[in-house]
């Protein structure tokens, strides 16, 4: 089930922390690294790696504690470790956005039916940019208005960049900030590069995640948003050697 990646750390022949070769083995069995002096135990690590090859797989914590015989907790202890990582990797990474970029905000969550969209009661709302040919920023905001969508663009995008949005009200302020493309969705036929299918498909990506995760609490939205983020830039990335390099 590990990935033969994982094989080398596993195998005692690399260290799990530096890399380098030169370990040595414990009277307690436990390996020593002769470069960075840190000492772990191969068998702690193989189930770590097994949790978080079953995480880069998307597979529910719930569910992953079955697979392993764990405990529902620890497995979702060690997710949310993962989840901290990625939040601090994205966070620390990030790079203005700029070139040809798609706006755009969602509602998440909320059980009540209809009242969908803008205003709906009970949901989160999410703004998202998507950089054609490049990466997305996805974030929870308080709110749709004016001036929380426009911090954000100020915060994460290059001034003098094109911005592609919908006919909201609240990207009226971005022509003073760049080129602003407004798409009409009822006209998004054969209009060549008005459209903000880009980001219609970064929500679709996110969405059906984020539904395998029913409940996801608000206050944790931000962590889980972020998860989705990274997923979606490495989605042409080999997922468990990404989130082990960063935990
Ligand atoms: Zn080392």
């Amino acid at each position: 089930m590990i990935k033969k990646f994982a094989r080398k750390f596993l195998e005692a022949k690399k260290c799990v922390f530096c890399g380098k070769y030169g370990l040595y083995k414990l009277k307690d069995k436990r390996v020593k690294c002769r470069h960075c002096r840190r000492a772990y135990s191969i068998s702690k690590l193989r189930k770590e790696m097994e949790v978080m090859h079953l995480f880069s797989l998307e597979i529910s914590a719930r569910k992953a504690s079955k697979v392993l015989g764990l405990s529902y907790g620890s497995v979702y202890d060690r997710f949310m470790s993962y989840r901290a990582a990625i939040v601090k990797r994205c966070e620390e990474d990030f790079e203005k956005l700029s070139g040809e970029l798609e706006l755009d905000e969602s509602y998440f969550g909320g059980k009540r039916r209809g009242n969908r969209g803008r205003g709906a009661f009970n949901k989160q709302a999410v703004f998202g940019v998507l950089a054609r040919g490049g990466k997305a920023y996805i974030v929870p905001v308080p709110d749709v208005k004016q001036e929380t969508l426009m911090e954000e663009v100020r915060g994460r995008t290059y001034k003098g960049s094109v911005f592609y949005t919908d006919c909201f009200k609240s990207y009226a302020g971005i022509r003073f900030y760049g080129k602003h493309r407004k798409v009409n969705k009822e006209y998004t036929f054969a209009k060549g590069k008005n459209h903000i299918n880009g980001v219609e498909s970064l929500w679709a990506f996110v969405k059906e995640r984020m539904y395998k995760f029913h409940g996801v609490k608000i206050y944790n939205y931000y962590p889980y948003l972020k998860e989705m983020e990274f997923r979606f830039n490495n989605r042409n990335s080999n997922l468990f050697k990404k989130v082990f390099n960063i935990r």
